[in-house]
């Protein structure tokens, strides 16, 4: 016996009665609860799906923060970089690789200074004695 059509049954007020309503299309109305129990089934998820997010999206806006702060540091950069006219040279290094061709990366292991690309091996040198003069004196 089919109950398509048939509203006797159906368990009102839930995500359940909802979808009874459905199967047997019967039309679900604010009166009988099942369009909140709809709605509220659909909060509940977009809710669980924000906090599965939000872990995520608030690493990446603390990354982009601290990238930013590194880049709004011109006073340090301009003294690496005093006897260099070449824009970028003692920059700190981002991304895996020098961005120009024959730039060289110098990162000083226990040095407080981060990795910096520079324009030339004559640069890098400064950079180097540079990185050795800011030890960190943990290790
Ligand atoms: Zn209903
Ligand atoms: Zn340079």
């Amino acid at each position: 016996m089919s109950v398509i059509g048939k509203e006797e049954g159906i368990e009102h007020g839930s995500m359940r009665g909802y979808r009874q309503h459905i199967y047997r299309k019967v039309p679900a109305t604010e009166e009988c609860g099942c369009l909140q129990a709809l709605r509220e089934e659909n909060a509940r998820k977009s809710a669980a799906r924000q906090a599965g997010r939000a872990p995520k999206r608030a690493a990446r806006q603390q990354w982009n923060g601290s990238r930013l702060r590194g880049a709004s540091r011109p006073e340090a950069d301009t003294a690496i970089r005093a006897d260099c006219p070449t824009a970028g040279c003692g920059q700190e290094a981002v991304g895996r690789f020098p961005k120009q061709r024959a730039w060289v990366r110098i990162h000083v292991t226990g040095s407080a200074e981060p990795a910096r690309d520079y324009c030339s091996g004559s640069c890098a040198t400064y950079g180097i004695a540079l990185a050795e003069l800011r030890m960190d004196n943990v290790a």
